[in-house]
């Protein structure tokens, strides 16, 4: 919000729609918006999206999630499919394969399959079934699961090929640009002034910068992750994401299970230096066959930019306990950034018409669509489809998901969207 007096927007410079922010977030906003026959404006200081929506594992994990990040996974799922249909971008029904190295991560797995029955989703494997799948070496393997649904896409194309269909629909977007303050109806950027009746701020922990007093209600700071890629020999195709127990102790739907805190426990006690670096050991492999690590994690309000070679250490040296695997060369690392908070997502409606979204866990790529899709059309009341065309089609089901009370956050209020306190996930 600014405190300043607002200046009059000239006519080029008025849209139905405004949204800060060029991530998944926004995009999913502006998406929402456009097909709505809403006219739309994306403002980003970047000169494309170069956020933690390139930075991640592109991984659609939405049979892990509970609550209210379990219903805009599934909202985010349809949307993602849609969006790679109408785009060409990459996307695969994988599923998620889940390793299991020990008894009590196979228990942990048996105890989430029995927990919601057949339908859960959740299909234990045998520890040959999971060697097929995976290129993991077979004396590590106590069994396994796939969890149905879940997709995986590459971060690193996706943002791009959506911000060039958005264009191509209408949207305009505006990089290099950074917004100062906003208001019902106006967004005060560094190329001055656009008016908008409605307002979304997606800028992911960057909240703190332009919504301050929000950021601090909420208690979002910042999480850093370190992220590496790897030129790998494989014995096989990695047909899936693929998670350990290290993520099945973060991860809602197992995480808060009988048996995950004996897991957890045990794990930390084993392995203090991993717990240390709050571990996520998880993997994805891209199309062209290099392979994603990570993931660390360091919470601050401002985290240090100094990634600590032991956590790569760490992601090379559990990676060939895990794999089949022969050469490894390392072909990048990075720092990526989310925003964190005791909630998994920030929703409030700041002033009249302007909304601030984000995920405040590591969720976002999940849920982001979803979240943006459902929250935005609740708060602004934009009806119809949203198929862009006033038919009532393909949207069916996220509406439906619109309704759902548990995840409306109200106006003036930050919203209590499931959470358990300071859980991360990717
Ligand atoms: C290493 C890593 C791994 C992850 N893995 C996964 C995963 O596998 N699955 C998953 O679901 N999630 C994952 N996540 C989380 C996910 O990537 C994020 O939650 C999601 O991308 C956040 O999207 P966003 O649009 O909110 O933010 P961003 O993509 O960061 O976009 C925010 C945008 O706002 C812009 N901005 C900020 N301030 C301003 C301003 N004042 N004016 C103009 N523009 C501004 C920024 O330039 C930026 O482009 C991971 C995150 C990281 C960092």
């Amino acid at each position: 919000m600014t405190e300043g007096k607002a200046m009059t927007a000239s006519p080029d410079d008025r849209f139905d729609v405004a949204i800060v922010g060029s991530g998944i977030v926004g995009l999913g906003a502006a998406y929402a918006a456009v097909r709505r026959g809403l006219r739309v404006v994306v403002v980003d200081r970047t000169d494309r999206p170069v956020g933690a929506t390139i930075r991640n594992f592109g991984h659609l994990c939405i049979g892990a999630q509970d609550g209210a990040a379990r219903a805009y996974g599934e909202a985010s799922r349809g949307i993602w499919l849609r969006l790679a249909a109408e785009t060409g971008f990459w996307v695969r029904e994988s599923g998620t394969l889940v390793v299991a190295r020990a008894e009590d991560e196979r228990a942990l797995l048996e105890e989430a399959a029995g927990a919601e029955g057949e339908d859960g989703g959740i299909r234990l494997l045998s520890p040959s079934a999971v060697t097929e799948l995976a290129p993991v070496r077979p004396e590590v393997v106590h069994g396994g699961a796939l969890v149905a649904g879940d997709l995986q896409v590459n971060p690193r194309e996706a943002a791009g090929a959506i911000v060039r269909h958005l264009a191509a629909l209408g949207v305009e977007f505006r990089f290099r640009t950074a917004v100062t303050a906003v208001e019902t109806g106006l967004v005060r950027t560094t190329r001055g002034d656009i008016a908008a009746d409605d307002v979304v701020v997606a800028v992911n922990h960057d909240v703190d910068q332009l919504l301050p007093a929000l950021a601090e209600r909420a208690g979002v700071i910042r999480c850093a992750l370190d992220m590496m890629r790897v030129s790998a020999d494989l014995r096989s195709p990695l047909q899936a994401p693929l998670l350990t127990g290290w993520s099945l102790v973060r991860y809602r739907r197992f995480a808060g299970l009988g048996t995950a805190t004996a897991l957890r426990e045990r794990l930390h006690a084993e392995r203090p230096e991993l717990a240390a670096l709050d571990l996520n050991q998880m993997y994805t492999q891209l199309p062209d066959g290099t392979m994603l690590l990570g993931d660390s994690h360091h919470k601050a309000v401002q985290p240090e930019p100094f990634q600590p070679e032991a956590a790569f250490d760490a992601f090379l040296a559990e990676a060939r306990e895990l794999f089949d695997v022969g050469g490894m060369r390392v072909l990048e690392r990075w720092q990526g950034v989310y925003a964190a908070a005791g909630e998994e997502f920030l929703i409030e409606e700041v002033a009249p018409r302007v909304l601030a979204l984000a995920a405040t866990t590591g969720i976002g790529m999940t849920t982001g669509l979803g979240l943006a899709e459902l929250e935005t059309t609740r708060v602004f009341g934009w009806g119809g489809s949203g198929s862009g065309s006033g038919s009532a089609d393909a949207d069916a089901s996220v509406a439906d998901g619109a309704q759902t009370p548990a995840i409306a956050g109200g106006a003036g209020t930050t919203a209590i969207v499931g959470g358990i306190a300071q859980e991360e996930n990717a």
